[in-house]
């Protein structure tokens, strides 16, 4: 294979880890049964498969199996709720809550619904990139069915405090969601002391395949109701139609193990590959973080560069290290990040940003590389 860059962009995606290949293999070949076919051990084995998975996801959460809805993935899994929720719920109120810093596939669902009629405000962020707890909560209305608000940021990586909004939508009798597809397997997630309704969940940030995720979805204390997104065979208690997909849901579940036991120590390694990152960047003036320090993931940088062009930089850096700037989903139109303009950075600001994805393959000799790279690449572009 031709020499490839350093891979720092593991906000966008991460590589199956070897284990959980493994896990997944004897379910193409051998295992291949259908889980829903009743009448023979073939799928005797699969739904066994499904099941034990079903209870390794549950437990990861603090839910229990009968409250996880396998879907494609996180995008799926954030339509079926908002949307679930909304056809469920429109007698009792047509008002959603979520945030300006939100994936897409929150703000394009919601959207989706104002068409509709229903009424969606979009709470702005701190510069800092957290939410106000009083805004959120001045936010809420009688109408109010539903707030969305994301576990950790995609591009800035930073944590909204769950629990506080959680208990902020009890209190208010509003359901809360929260998109964790980029906090399972990073940050602890505990659906009880955390009160969360729903929470989309993706295998393929945590070094599981891509295609599979899950919803959780409550079903006690209140028992939410969704409204199914896809008909046909009445999977999933009827939530979400179609085949299971054994072998991803045995990856899936195989990936949150593998980063749950080894959570701990890859938060502290990754966290200080990071923290090596940003020391060895400061030493230039005009380099400013985006989002909280502290209040965020352990493998995620986001910067901003003064007095360069964003492509230009982007363009110099592409030989050396895969990185990004704005979003993976949003990098293809030329826009600067809605994400960075949101904590009130200038568009020349939010356009020459990159952020970086360390994860659990990363060295320090990769950091230390892609360090020196990125100075050089700046200072270059700044002599110009
Ligand atoms: C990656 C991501 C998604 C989309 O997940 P898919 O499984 O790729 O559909 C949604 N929300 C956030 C925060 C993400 O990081």
């Amino acid at each position: 294979m031709p020499h490839r860059p350093i891979y720092l962009d593991c906000h966008a995606t991460t590589p199956v880890d070897p284990r959980v290949l493994a896990a997944m293999l004897p379910y193409f070949t051998e295992q291949f049964g259908n889980p829903a076919s009743v009448t023979h051990a073939y799928g005797w084995e699969a739904e066994a498969a499904v099941q034990q998975a079903r209870e390794t996801l549950a437990a990861a959460i603090h839910a229990t199996p009968d409250e996880i809805v396998f879907t494609s993935g996180a995008t799926e899994a954030n339509n079926l709720a908002i949307k679930g929720v909304a056809e469920a719920y429109f007698a009792q109120g047509r008002h959603l809550i979520t945030v300006q810093t939100e994936h897409s596939a929150v703000l394009d669902p919601c959207r989706y619904l104002e068409s509709l009629g229903f009424a969606v405000t979009v709470l702005p962020v701190q510069p800092n990139g957290l939410l106000d707890l009083n805004q959120l909560d001045k936010a809420i209305r009688p109408d109010t069915i539903l707030v969305s608000v994301m576990a950790a940021n995609n591009e800035i990586g930073v944590l909204q405090p769950l629990a506080e909004i959680g208990a902020l939508c009890h209190q208010r009798q509003v359901l809360f969601h929260t998109d964790a597809a980029q906090a399972i397997g990073k940050i602890p997630l505990d659906v009880e002391a955390m009160q969360i309704d729903l929470m989309s969940l993706t295998a393929h940030k945590i070094y599981g395949p891509k295609g599979i995720g899950a919803l959780y979805v409550r079903r006690r204390q209140p028992r939410v109701q969704i409204a199914a997104q896809l008909h046909g065979g009445g999977h999933e208690r009827g939530r979400r139609s179609g085949t299971l997909y054994t072998p991803q849901i045995v990856g899936f579940a195989e990936a949150v193990k593998l980063a749950l036991a080894e959570q701990e120590a890859e938060t502290q390694r990754i966290r200080h590959l990071r923290d090596c990152l940003w020391q060895q960047l400061q030493v230039l003036e005009g380099i400013e973080i985006n989002g909280d320090y502290t209040q965020r993931l352990a493998g995620n940088l986001n910067i901003s560069v003064a007095g360069v062009d964003g492509q230009a930089l982007l363009l110099g850096l592409q030989p050396i290290v895969a990185v990004s700037s704005g979003s993976a989903c949003t990098t293809a139109k030329i826009a600067p990040s809605h994400v960075l303009l949101a904590l009130g950075r200038s568009p020349d600001m939010a356009f020459a940003s990159l952020r970086f994805g360390i994860g659990r393959f990363n060295t320090l000799d990769e950091i230390n590389r892609v360090a020196a790279a990125t100075l050089t690449t700046i200072r270059s572009l700044r002599a110009v």
